[in-house]
């Protein structure tokens, strides 16, 4: 896989596993773009607030003071058009169905692999 194909781009990681967000930041700091991180919903939202640029967020759906799905419903009240990438534990059925009812654009299975994430990330690009 090419590196530095998300140059310019601004992605907002939300997950509270901390050896998760290191992770998902060791895949994508190889990518160019430019990393933000939260450990919480709240955080999420407030982060999304003071970044107007932020492209997409990866927000993961099992989170402490505010769970990914009220996270990403109140960043779409001020950002309707940001792109939000839910992360869900493998196996967690009705998980998916309400994923993509619930504003999500897309979603990601854990485990999570390098490769096949940068690719959903890139298909979100706009066309050059
Ligand atoms: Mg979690």
């Amino acid at each position: 896989m090419d590196t530095k194909n998300l140059t310019g781009i601004k992605l907002l990681i939300v997950e509270d596993d901390l050896s998760s967000r290191l992770y998902l930041n060791k895949i994508l700091e190889k990518t160019g773009a430019t990393l933000l991180n939260a450990g919480d919903g709240q955080e999420a939202i407030d982060i999304s607030m003071d970044n107007p640029d932020i492209d997409i967020i990866l927000m993961d759906i099992q989170l402490p003071v505010l769970d990914g799905y009220s996270s990403a419903k109140k960043i779409r009240e001020f950002r309707n058009n940001i792109i939000i990438i839910a992360q869900t534990a493998y196996g967690l059925s009705g998980d998916m169905e309400n994923i993509l009812s619930s504003g999500f654009d897309d979603y990601i299975i854990k485990p999570i692999y390098s490769n096949q994430l940068i690719e959903k990330l890139i298909g979100f690009l706009p066309e050059k």
